[in-house]
């Protein structure tokens, strides 16, 4: 390492403490500081740019840059011939302006020598066609090659870089799951699929009966017979696709577990990384993912134009280890694949601000400046084409003063949240199988309505997975739990007869662990707890919309159910709910049953006022409430991070609009220091940052 000297090391070791997670397995639950940079490319760049570059960000306040993860033939010209020159440069040039480096495994986008190695290294698509070499993260983890060089380039760039001072961890790869990369249809991966089954069943025999194989004749006489499922004249067996989903979460899991075993042992005191999709992308199981990493990231490009789904990703990031995650790629401007749309001023000052109120504690912007290269030319970065410091670098440096300020006051705290949403993947992979309606191809919409009710009432949620300990929540709703296994079952039995106040909904309960139809009413399993059965379902068109009476007990009124109403049959439950008219007019939509020292809700019609209005009265029955008092409608979202005695709340101003929020709270303003009670100011894409006092 050329560039390292004694002074430098104290440098960094100053703007930067050795913090306790860099000891992998060691983690506070919070950090005494905010990690802020952004993501840097200077192989795109003459080197005499870097210092200028290293100069504007260390007066933007920047501590952390992530290098390397597109830089592999850079790094790797030729085949085992490596150049390390440049990255110990830039990484001891950063490390003299105070900026520590996360490297990033470059195995998203390989040199064109992979293909001399391996011509069938690019990924197959469900029609067969194999991707051309190109863009990038188009490789097939099943190309014995491709892991063979991938290991290789791991294990040199860890040897390399394990005891450089200025590296603090690694993003292991970027972005798995991208653009359908984690189903590949070629025979390499169908003989790995096929050596899964064969390890998950046993015998043909057992597959069969999972499978349901009689139907239409599929029972296979060798296991060589089973086909990826590429596209066909219809649907495949329901039982091959959800395994299907399953081994190609697991082939990913296995290709990044395979990067994370190698820097274990070659790199033991520098953290692991890595950046996922929104949470909203699922042909991954995130929980399973994450716990392969220190620290959980992903790439935020939603919530500058859709806050709701922005706040409901850094949710589910934050569930999945329990604990702080990183933004990786905060979007600072335009998207090169929307239509070109500048962000208005004080918007990336607002999405980071939204990440950190959920629990980040580190915001790296995508990217460094705007690229003169490549197929992203026209991404905006913190500095446009020019490289001259503009509107978003005086935004993104102004930020990082705050941050300054502002980072010991987030020690040791995090949202607290007493309200859980049950997340499986497997029902997500099913329900996207079969959604019987146009709206319903996408899985989440069962939790939109759900999800933006309690943001807007500014209740903390969590994600859990359908197993997870349960104690501590005041109320766990479970969207769609479509896929039910026993465990599942009995862990929600317990929470509601301890004194828990559960709530689930249309389409529960239907699918059993192989995606076969249960032989029993729905929500079959669940059908004991909720006390109730559903004899008919069925989607309704597009602007059909079925009255619904509420029970006076329930609020009363009236509200519209559309896209999905099941007609429920109370065997030990009370109608909560029943339709007004339409196909099920007269019968039960919505139940409550008692049960043990709790109680469950099912509710068998999707609806926005509906769900709103149920879920509040359960939230109400539950003793749920937000963490503060402050009265504000949305687009002004409210944000609490809490722990030590201390609550920090971000009001934050999702409009172009001047808005105002009332404190039902005394507070000290951490950004401006004064003293703030009542109705406090926001301006368009405003931020407050207040301390309950
Ligand atoms: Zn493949």
């Amino acid at each position: 390492m050329r560039g390292h000297g004694a002074s430098r090391v104290g440098t960094v070791r100053q703007a930067i403490p050795l913090r306790k997670h860099c000891l992998p397995h060691t983690f506070p639950e919070a950090e005494e500081m905010i990690y802020y940079g952004a993501d840097y490319y200077p192989e795109e760049w003459p080197r005499g740019r870097w210092a200028r570059d290293a100069e504007l960000m260390q007066q933007a306040g920047f501590n952390l840059v992530r290098l390397g993860e597109l830089a592999w033939s850079r790094l790797e010209p030729e085949p085992d011939r490596y150049d390390w020159a440049w990255l110990d440069d830039i990484i001891a040039l950063l490390h003299k302006h105070g900026i520590a480096t996360l490297l990033g495994t470059p195995t998203t986008a390989a040199p064109p020598w992979i293909v001399d190695l391996d011509p069938e290294v690019t990924l197959v698509w469900e029609d067969g066609t194999r991707s051309s070499y190109g863009y990038w993260s188009n490789y097939c983890v099943s190309s014995p090659v491709f892991r063979e060089r991938s290991r290789r380039i791991v294990e040199a760039m860890a040897r390399r870089y394990a005891d450089n001072p200025a590296v603090i961890g690694w993003q292991v790869d970027n972005e798995f799951g991208v653009m359908g990369r984690a189903r590949c249809y070629c025979d390499r991966c169908r003989k790995a699929f096929q050596r899964w089954l064969r390890a998950r069943y046993g015998a043909l025999e057992a597959l069969h009966s999972a499978w349901g194989a009689t139907f239409w004749s599929h029972e296979y006489s060798d296991w060589a017979q089973i086909p990826a499922p590429r596209r066909t004249t219809g649907p495949h067996n329901p039982g091959l696709l959800l395994d299907w989903a399953r081994f190609c979460s697991d082939r990913t899991l296995e290709f990044a577990r395979m990067q994370c075993d190698i820097l274990r042992t070659l790199a033991p005191r520098q953290l692991l990384t890595h950046n996922l999709l929104a949470a909203q992308f699922t042909h991954l199981d995130n929980y399973r993912l994450s716990e392969l990493f220190d620290v959980i990231g992903w790439d935020n490009y939603i919530a500058a134009e859709h806050p709701e789904a922005g706040a409901l990703s850094h949710d589910a990031f934050r569930s999945c280890k329990r604990r702080s995650f990183w933004v990786l790629e905060q979007q600072c401007g335009a998207k090169f694949w929307a239509p070109y749309t500048a962000l208005p001023r004080g918007a990336v000052r607002l999405a980071s601000y939204q990440g950190i109120a959920h629990g980040a504690d580190a915001i790296l912007f995508f990217r460094w400046r705007s690229g003169l290269i490549g197929a992203e030319q026209y991404h905006a970065g913190i500095l446009p084409h020019d490289g001259r410091p503009g509107r978003t670098y005086e935004e993104v440096r102004d930020l990082g003063q705050e941050l300054a300020r502002l980072g010991s006051a987030l020690e040791g705290t995090l949202p607290r949240a007493e309200v859980a949403l049950v997340l499986s993947y497997e029902s997500l992979w099913a329900l996207e199988q079969q959604p019987h309606h146009a709206a319903l191809g996408d899985p989440w919409r069962y939790y939109d309505a759900i999800y933006r009710c309690l943001l807007e009432q500014h209740i903390p949620v969590d994600f859990v997975p359908p197993v997870a300990d349960l104690t501590g929540y005041r109320l766990v709703i479970a969207p769609a739990l479509f896929v039910l296994a026993p465990a599942a079952v009995e862990n929600l039995t317990r929470y509601v007869e301890a004194g828990g106040t559960l709530l689930a909904t249309v389409r529960t309960g239907h699918k059993d662990a192989h995606n076969r139809v249960v032989d029993a009413p729905f929500p079959g399993l669940l059908a004991p707890l909720l006390g109730v059965t559903v004899r008919e379902f069925s989607s309704r068109p597009a602007g059909d919309l079925t009255p619904v009476a509420i029970a006076p007990a329930w609020g009363g009124g009236e509200a519209p159910a559309d896209t999905w109403c099941e007609w429920l049959e109370p065997v030990e439950a009370e109608s909560v709910a029943r339709y007004a008219g339409g196909l099920f007019a007269g019968e039960a939509a919505a139940t409550w049953r008692q049960a043990g020292r709790g109680g469950a809700m099912y509710l068998g019609a999707m609806g926005d006022a509906l769900t709103a209005q149920l879920l509040g009265q359960l939230l109400a029955r539950a003793g749920v409430r937000p963490p503060v008092e402050v009265e504000a409608a949305w687009p002004v979202e409210v944000a609490v991070r809490e722990g030590t005695g201390r609550r920090i709340v971000f009001l934050l101003n999702h409009s172009g609009e001047a808005r105002s929020a009332r404190l039902g709270f005394r507070g000290r303003d951490l950004l401006q220091g004064s003293e703030v009670t009542g109705t406090v100011e926001l301006a368009p894409y405003g931020v407050r940052v207040v301390e309950a006092v």
